[in-house]
């Protein structure tokens, strides 16, 4: 038997050992220390944001960015149905409640529905948005920009300018993806709307073991979320608090290793992008499976390759026929509108996420995947779909 493939696994090298050797020998392992601001810096220079703050986790900088985006406890803010719950839990967090949206083709949030659902379903007033069917205010939009995939950003920041929404982009899984093309073109992820987020999670495309980073191009709110990440601590000598915060700052010793990792980064997604050809090229040739492309005038980082199939009993069966020959690969969410803790939220026209939930299935996509590694997927992938 030879070796299993997972999923998705860190891929760990380049400065790495050295930079977290670093913080063991001096003993700065914790909430202080350069590499955090080193850290925060290459992510402001790669991506060409004016500020960053580093945090434990996306779901902590999507909460941070909510509150800072004046979400209170009573107001709603629209979501994509078809992402990780991370995103809707944060809207909990701040005491507001989500209300679903339906995806385009490329599974990120629909901005013409999302339009459509501001216009017939809500009233502008003075106050601002009101649901119509809840009479809550709607403060703002989460657009995931989902495995790496970029939104519609033109048309999403369009509709949230519109309607006076506040723009919060979940980038967690998207950093490196960028705009080639329109009014953002040369732009990244996560720099479009008044916040975006990242998330340096194991499985993430560079990862910090577990963390996030806060990015905005406004150096106030890039203090406050600085300021409420580390407790709100105004001085740190005789502990005085002006606000309730957060312990919420990323550590020296995980900024250590971000910081190899985003050296790395370009590397990761060169190989990603090979095998997304590699992949691309043999499921071509094979019918009735469709492999997800990109959007148009888009440069994404490559993160995750999704497969297809002609409805949930193929997928179920290609994968416990991966598992058999070692190779991991897992459906696409469940949507979040159906999970139990938002059964009860609003919805709308929920029509394309329900397809993508039953037929996809993502396949191995480390940055250390060797050509071998994909062939074998490749291979396991026909034998399922000649045998039937
Ligand atoms: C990973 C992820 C998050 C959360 O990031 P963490 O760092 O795990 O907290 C949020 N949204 C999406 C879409 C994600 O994939």
């Amino acid at each position: 038997m030879s070796e299993f493939i997972p999923l998705s696994e860190p891929n760990i090298g380049g400065n790495a050992w050295k930079y977290v050797k670093q913080c063991l020998d001096t003993g700065w392992v914790s909430g202080a220390g350069a590499f955090v601001d080193q850290f925060e810096e290459k992510i402001c220079k790669y991506t060409g944001s004016p500020y960053a703050v580093a945090v434990v986790n996306g779901t902590s900088g999507l909460q941070l960015a909510l509150r800072l985006c004046g979400v209170r406890p009573g107001d709603e803010v629209l979501v994509p149905t078809l992402t990780f719950i991370a995103p809707i839990n944060t809207v909990r967090y701040v005491g507001a409640e989500p209300v679903f949206m339906d995806c385009d083709n490329f599974m990120n949030l629909d901005p013409k529905k999302t339009e459509e659902f501001l216009k017939k379903e809500c009233h502008v007033t003075r106050k601002g948005v009101i649901n119509k069917k809840t009479h809550r205010i709607i403060k703002a939009i989460i657009p995931v920009h989902v495995f790496g995939n970029p939104c519609d950003m033109k048309e999403i920041m369009r509709v949230a300018r519109r309607f006076n929404l506040k723009v919060i982009e979940d980038a967690t899984e998207s950093l490196g993806s960028r705009y080639t093309e329109g009014k953002y073109k040369g732009r990244h992820t996560g720099t479009i709307g008044d916040f975006g987020v990242f998330s340096f999670n194991g499985n993430k495309i560079a990862t910090t073991g577990s963390g996030g980073t806060l990015i905005t191009a406004d150096k106030k709110l890039a203090a406050a979320a600085k300021h409420l990440s580390t407790q709100a601590k105004l001085d740190g000598v005789r502990y005085v608090h002006d606000d309730v915060g957060y312990n919420f700052r990323l550590t020296n010793m995980q900024a250590a290793l971000g910081l190899a990792q985003l050296e790395q980064l370009p590397s990761f997604i060169k190989i990603k992008k090979s095998n997304y050809l590699a992949y691309k090229k043999a499921f071509s040739q094979i019918q009735g499976l469709d492999f997800l492309g990109i959007p148009k005038g888009v440069d994404p980082n490559y993160w995750f390759y999704s497969l297809s199939l002609s409805g949930p009993e193929q997928r179920e069966a290609l994968m416990a026929f991966l598992v058999k020959q070692g190779i991991q690969s897992r459906p696409v969410w469940e949507l979040n509108h159906r999970q139990k803790p938002y059964a009860h939220n609003q919805s709308y026209r929920i029509e394309k996420s329900p397809e993508f939930r039953d037929r996809v299935l993502n396949i191995p996509c480390s940055s250390g995947l060797t050509s071998a590694k994909v062939n074998k997927v490749c291979s396991a992938i026909k034998e399922f779909v000649w045998k039937k």
